[in-house]
């Protein structure tokens, strides 16, 4: 899979991205990843991005054309190298998008391609927004100065989906939210610490009552956690009986 971030900040995309098992993934051509400049895409002479939004409470915003252009380069590219005229996903990370979850990170991580787009400052001209986005994506009900950490976000928890990035795969099936629940408390040597032992059963070499164990732990701690997660996993739990 193949991550083209389009930022005014490419050095701190690259940076994020490059280290610890991302960085590893790459380095074995698992998953691919891009930082595009989109200042590299302004006509004027001064590579300006941004300008003073029309209206009152005149803050910065990034203008229309270098994003259009970026984008439109981006893609271009990508159909060259695919050969194909697939419909790429572009994905502008805002504030007001869908606000991204782990069966979001499934879906996008089927894309060959995916394009994520940045805003700073006050964000981008709508304009532009209208003609090349295809999906408004939040991480959350808060809002961070740019763009470039909501991206990395994204690439980390759709690229840890793709084969071979996780170095024991199963650990994406099993992680928090993989079956709808929060995962079980997790435990290593030394077997006491500070007078706590590590859950007898864990010891007992008996993976049939292990899993049921792991399981009613990952239900009590999803019901203490998230209630509305374990709502949510009760009814559909119900519904396939
Ligand atoms: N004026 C915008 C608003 O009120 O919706 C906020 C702009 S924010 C200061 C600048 C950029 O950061 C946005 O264009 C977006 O790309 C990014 N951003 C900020 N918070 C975000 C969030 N919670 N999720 C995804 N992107 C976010």
């Amino acid at each position: 899979m193949f991550f083209h971030v389009l930022t005014l900040f490419p050095e701190m995309i690259m940076e994020g991205l490059g280290t610890s098992i991302l960085g590893r993934a790459m380095q074995k051509g698992c998953i691919e990843a891009e930082a595009i400049n989109i200042r590299d895409y302004t006509t004027n002479k001064h590579q300006k991005v941004d300008d003073y939004t029309y209206g009152p409470g005149a803050g910065m915003l990034m203008q229309a054309q270098p994003v259009y252009d970026c984008v439109q380069a981006v893609l271009g590219q990508i159909a060259q190298r695919t050969g194909s005229d697939k419909k790429v996903r572009v994905v502008y990370v805002t504030p007001q998008g869908a606000v991204f979850d782990q069966k979001m990170a499934q879906e996008f991580a089927k894309e060959e391609d995916l394009v994520l787009l940045c805003g700073h400052y006050e964000g981008i001209d709508e304009r532009v927004l209208e003609e090349v986005v295809t999906d408004y994506v939040s991480i959350g009900d808060y809002v961070l100065t740019g763009g470039e950490l909501p991206a990395m976000v994204m690439v980390d928890a759709i690229a840890r989906l793709v084969p071979g990035v996780l170095n024991n795969e199963e650990s994406a099936v099993t992680d928090s939210f993989g079956n709808g629940l929060l995962e079980h408390p997790q435990y290593s040597r030394p077997q006491v610490w500070h007078d706590k032992e590590v859950p007898p059963v864990l010891l007992s070499g008996n993976h049939k009552l292990i899993e049921k164990w792991q399981l009613e732990e990952s239900i009590k701690r999803t019901k203490e956690r998230r209630l509305d997660l374990y709502e949510k996993w009760r009814a559909e739990h119900d519904n396939s009986r």
